[in-house]
Formats: structure tokens, sequence, C-alpha cells
């Protein structure tokens, strides 16, 4: 089966893995320090916190962002259920605004209509790697008194106007699964260019522990003291896991760029297709493709998905609404209300696409999808 995402491990990740484990940290220790220092060099210098993972990172970016009860957070159906799911644990209520037909991310004009008195963040997704509109969701998250939050685990080294991914948003989260651009197995990150938000979202990481005597409200106990003002959880990144992290970036560029190779040869092999939509690129972003998400007409996609699968061509859909998962239904939520996330949903299928994929494997793609299609 050619999958349709799938990690790049080479013998110097492995070194990096190994090394940590032979060293004094296996946990909290100088490779966080470093990966995340690594991370910032994406992110036009916007400090980063490392994660346990990219839902970890978005469950922290509105715990940092003060959402909480009777607040509203609107967002994108069009994504995996983490973006809006980590919104409602925090028991916030959310409201879905529905996305532009042409990049699949989140419609300013639809935010814009869905933002209240009650928005307290506008979450954008930088669907399959191509950045938001994120010029025209800033200035509605800040008329709305709101912070804009991007969820860009698709788009790590992806820009927008010559502005590098993370430093266009309050505050930034990325996640390093194992089919992400960069992966450590599991993990995520934040990126927020707030200095105070930064602590509260270090904080949170780590138990909510006050650690520096001048914030404590007891601080007479002695050098072991630590305090809780607010909960926090465990959403540490151990080192074994930033080191695989920081060797990964080293190579970031390169995925990058077999991604691109990847994605023009798609465009060029698919062109004119009938009955296909391939995805389109807006010519003032530069995207970091994650995924290769083409759209089938004529009510085909689940023949398509079936027919594909079964020549061991492992297609993916992403994503059904966020909304049309049952936790939602059970809360009121009804089909219909984002009609172009669902036509979008309806047609969607995602192509293999990761940087070892072989020109081969990707005609051998081509060749399978065009059989079925024309
Ligand atoms: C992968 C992903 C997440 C969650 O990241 P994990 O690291 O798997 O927890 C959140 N949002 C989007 C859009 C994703 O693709």
């Amino acid at each position: 089966m050619i999958p349709y995402g799938r990690q790049s491990i080479a013998e110097d990740d492995v070194r990096a893995v190994a090394e940590v484990l032979r060293g004094d940290w296996l946990t909290t220790g100088p490779a966080v320090t470093a990966f995340e220092a690594g991370l910032a060099r994406w992110t036009g210098g916007v400090p980063c916190l490392a994660v346990t993972s990219g839902t970890a990172a978005l469950h922290v970016a509105y715990a940092a962002a003060g959402v909480g009860r009777g607040d509203e957070v609107v967002t994108s159906p069009l994504t995996f259920v983490a973006t809006a799911a980590t919104a409602a644990l925090r028991e916030a209520r959310v409201v879905f605004a529905d996305v532009c037909d042409d990049t699949g991310n989140l419609d300013p004009d639809a935010a814009g209509a869905a933002v209240t008195g009650r928005t307290r963040a506008v979450t954008a997704v930088d669907y399959a790697g191509h950045p938001a509109d994120y010029d025209e969701l800033r200035a509605l998250a800040d008329r709305a008194g709101a912070l804009l939050v991007g969820d860009a685990a698709h788009s790590l080294g992806a820009s927008y106007k010559g502005r590098p991914v993370g430093s266009l948003a309050d505050v930034t989260t990325f996640s390093f699964f194992a089919t992400k651009t960069v992966t450590t197995a599991e993990g995520g990150a934040l990126a927020l260019p707030h200095g105070e938000r930064f602590a509260r979202a270090a904080r949170f990481r780590n138990h909510g522990l006050v650690r520096d005597p001048a914030e404590q409200r007891d601080p007479g106990h002695g050098g072991w003291h630590q305090e809780v003002h607010d909960f926090g959880l465990n959403y540490r990144l151990p080192d074994v896991l930033c080191a695989l992290g920081l060797s990964q970036l080293g190579r970031l560029p390169a995925f990058l760029a077999r991604r691109a190779e990847l994605v023009a040869r798609y465009d060029a092999l698919l062109a004119g297709v009938p009955g296909l939509r391939l995805p389109e690129r807006r010519p003032y972003v530069e995207p970091a493709w994650h995924l290769y998400p083409v759209r089938i007409g004529g009510g085909r996609r689940r023949e398509v998905y079936d027919r594909m699968r079964a020549a061991g061509i492992g297609v993916q859909v992403n994503y059904i609404p966020a909304y049309w998962h049952p936790v939602f239904e059970d809360l009121g939520y009804r089909r219909g209300m984002c009609p172009r996330a669902e036509a979008y949903y309806a047609e969607e299928l995602s192509l293999p696409l990761f940087p070892g994929l072989t020109d081969a494997q990707q005609d051998r793609v081509v060749e399978c999808l065009l059989a079925i299609l024309v």
C-alpha cells in the first residue's frame, strides 16, 4: 500500500535520539530548548513552546487565550476535530463558519458574520498547508476584541505575503504527528509573540506550577516550594522527541522542496481531467503542502476511494465537517450549517504526498486515478 502520508526518518535522526538516550536528560533538558529555538527560526523569531501533540497545543492555546465557559470560538469545520474539541473542552461554544470554495480555508466573510460580543477567539486552519486569509481574519478578530489563533498543523514552513506562518496569529499551533511535515512521532508546539500569554502557556504545559518566588503567594517555605494558581496539565514534550524534532527541522527545506515538486507533478499530470478539480493556490502565499486534496465530481468520490484503496493506494478523506461528529450533533449542531464545507467534504480525496514518495509511485497513483475517471 502506498500510504497518503509517511514520516521520513534518516540515520541522523536515529543518532540524535540515541545520543539523548545515553545522556543525563530524558525529559525536560537542553534538547527541548534547542528544538524550541530551532522552531523559532521558522516563525520569524516568534518564541515557541514544545508540547506533546498538536491537540495539546490547541488546548494550551485556548487556555492561554483565556477561553472559558460562556465564550465563543469561531472556526472552520473543514479540519481535524481537535481544532474544535479543545475549545469545547474549555467549555466554550464552538461556532462553525463556512470555508472558501477555492482553498477550503475559513472564509473571512462567514467568520465575520459569526462573530459576536462573546467571541473570544477566531481560529483559522491552514488547510492542506495553504495559509488562511490572515489579514482579513486579523481585522475582524481585532474588531471583535478576539484573539486570532492559527491551527498550522499542516503549514509549518509556509508563508503569507512574505511573512512566515507562526508570525501571523496571536497564537499558532503546530503538530508533529508522523504524517505531518516534521515529526517527533507524537508532538506539537505553539508560537506566541505576546510575552504574558507565552508565560501562561508555559505554565499550563507544566501543571500550572509557579516556581518564581517573586510570583508566589506564599514564598516563605523554602527552595523546594512551588504553587499552582490555575490548573494545568503535563503536556511537556520530552528531550528524546525534541532531539528528533530538531534533527528533522534540519531537513525541513528539503521536505518542503520535495513536497512542492510532487505537487507540481500532480498538477501537470492531472491537468484538464474532466470531473477532477485540483487544489488551488493564491498568488500571495507560499504553501507548505501537507495534503494534495483533489475534488472528484459526479458523486464518484466514494467509488474512487474504494477502487484506489483496493489497488493499494492509500488515499484519505480530509475532513468530515467537524460538526457532523455525533458529539456535536448531540449538542444540537445540524447538517446544512456550512454548505461549502459540506460540498468540499463530499468531493474531497487526498492523494499520497510525502517526501519519500518516488516519481514512479506517483505515476502509479496518477495512472490508477485516470483509469477510474477517464
Ligand atoms: C494533525 C492535526 C491536529 C492534531 O494534531 P495531533 O498532533 O495529531 O494531536 C490538529 N489540527 C489539524 C488541522 C491537524 O491536521
